[in-house]
């Protein structure tokens, strides 16, 4: 990844500080930095690699939100974590209880706030609209020309 040097150190450096991100500049300004990026190799390949950090971040904390709301139902249903508690830690039942929810909530909480700092902290959101926006087109663009003519423009 790192094999070639960049191009242009100085454009290199201040994208390398945005992140490659270059979503929250003007369309103006941004020229020359999708030039850049198009022309060397280096910050293209780290552009990629950041977006696929943001993307695995935001799957992350999705996930964990998920794994957290699904523990909070578990706890709900499950009876031998009573048995568990009370015969080999010697805990209150209803103490641990209290103990594994609030465990639960908290974790929901948390992964909820990282979720939602990720996705206001990196450039995924218009990351993954842009793709979605480019498919759209593409799908539009094989579509029959009977269907077309239907479409409002
Ligand atoms: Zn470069």
């Amino acid at each position: 990844m790192a094999s070639s040097p960049c191009t242009d150190r100085v454009v290199g450096a201040i994208l390398a500080s945005w992140r490659y991100d270059i979503s929250g500049i003007s369309p103006e300004m941004r020229q020359d930095y999708e030039q850049h990026l198009t022309e060397c190799n280096r910050c293209r390949a780290r552009l990629k690699f950041h977006r696929s950090l943001d993307v695995s971040l935001v799957a992350l904390t999705a996930l964990s939100v998920f794994f957290s709301l699904f523990a909070l139902a578990v706890l709900r249903h499950i009876k031998p974590l009573e048995h568990v508690a009370f015969n080999v830690f010697g805990l209150d039942i209803i103490d641990t209880y209290h103990m594994l929810v609030s465990a639960a909530v908290a974790g929901v909480v948390f992964s909820l706030i990282a979720f939602v700092l990720v996705l206001t902290a990196t450039p995924v959101p218009s990351y993954l609209g842009g793709i979605a926006a480019e498919r759209a087109k593409m799908i539009e663009e094989r579509l029959p020309a009977a269907i077309k003519s239907l479409r409002p423009r």
